[in-house]
């Protein structure tokens, strides 16, 4: 004790991804940033993707400026970090679902909320869906059709298993892809957004046969930088798919017109009314001859296409919807 106060020095104790991190290079004369730079040669996590649970200041969350001293913290203490590294995000261009299982999927429910706004409504969030509306370019592939509406759809594991091997991108391809398209097209305008690179997403286009495919068009791709990173109390930071980014950038789109297909929910949290969680299309070598979950939604896409307003539907019960008369 008394030659920490001699040095100053402050050895602290970082939780990460089930593993602990000594942490002895600071003192209480650094900022909470310095704890995090020396959490990043620990652990990999960059500071801005760091969030500490639990660090106060009088009750209030700690700020990066904030000296160590004048936050609460005690020698040896445990802080919980949640976030992902650099690479983690990386890998997200050859496997998004390598990002750890914690975030791959849960429910929307209470958990959206920070503080009392929801996620959807929280200012820091939007200000980001600003920016991509300003700073994304879109490279258009077809033009929007007057009074058609939006479909949305992820790639892996909605339309394809990227994760079992095959000779070619056809054989993992999900059953029923190109007549669900076509039967979409007659009243959707087609997005594809994944959280890849755009490079990926047009070899698996290409290689599906859905780029120049005669029965149907795309408007355009959208990539992972599209994409905004949020915080959750629950599952700290997560990238999701705001569809704020497109309505921003289109007139035409809407909440009222727009549907969203992608089998991890949480891409839908900037927009959950919108969502609709498709089953994961995996292991196509075994499921290819009995998935016919695009062959269903094809028949539900047609049927909430008479409606004006998706506003009032409940995409997790769509199947119950589909049998209604
Ligand atoms: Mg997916």
């Amino acid at each position: 004790m008394s030659e920490e106060l001699a040095t100053n020095g402050l050895t602290l104790v970082v939780k990460w991804s089930s593993h602990e991190y000594t942490i002895d290079s600071v003192t209480i004369e650094d900022t909470v940033l310095d704890l995090k730079k020396a959490i990043f040669k620990n652990t990999g996590v960059k500071p801005e993707r760091q969030k500490l649970m639990g660090l106060k200041s009088n009750g209030k969350p700690a700020t990066d400026e904030m000296l160590l001293s004048k936050v609460d913290i005690r020698p040896n203490m445990k802080i919980m970090m949640m976030g992902s590294k650099e690479t983690d995000i990386a890998s997200v261009d050859l496997s998004p679902q390598d990002i750890p299982n914690v975030i791959n999927d849960f429910d929307i429910g209470d958990d959206i909320e920070l503080g009392n706004i929801p996620i959807q409504n929280r200012e820091e969030f939007l200000a980001k869906v600003d920016k991509r509306v300003k700073d994304y370019k879109i490279k258009m592939l077809s033009e929007p059709r007057n009074g058609k509406k939006l479909l949305v759809l992820d790639i892996d594991y909605t339309l394809f298993d990227h994760r079992s091997t095959a000779e070619c991108a056809a054989q993992l391809m999900r059953p029923y892809l190109h007549e669900f398209l076509t039967i979409a097209y007659e009243d959707y305008d087609i997005v594809i957004w994944s959280a890849t690179g755009m490079k990926w997403i047009e070899v698996k286009m290409r290689e599906l046969g859905v780029e120049k495919n005669t029965n149907y068009k795309i408007v355009f791709y959208l990539d992972s930088s599209a994409m905004i990173s949020v915080h959750t109390t629950k599952y700290g930071l997560v990238d999701v798919k705001p569809l704020g980014v497109i309505w921003g950038k289109f007139k035409e789109y809407s909440p009222k017109n727009t549907i969203m297909f992608d089998d991890i929910r949480k891409n839908f949290l900037m927009n959950p009314q919108n969502g609709l969680r498709i089953r994961a299309f995996r292991e196509a070598n075994k499921n290819r001859d009995t998935d016919n979950e695009l062959y269903y939604l094809s028949k539900y896409l047609k049927k909430i296409a008479k409606l004006d307003d998706f506003g009032s539907l409940n995409h997790r019960h769509w199947q119950r919807y589909l049998n209604q008369e």
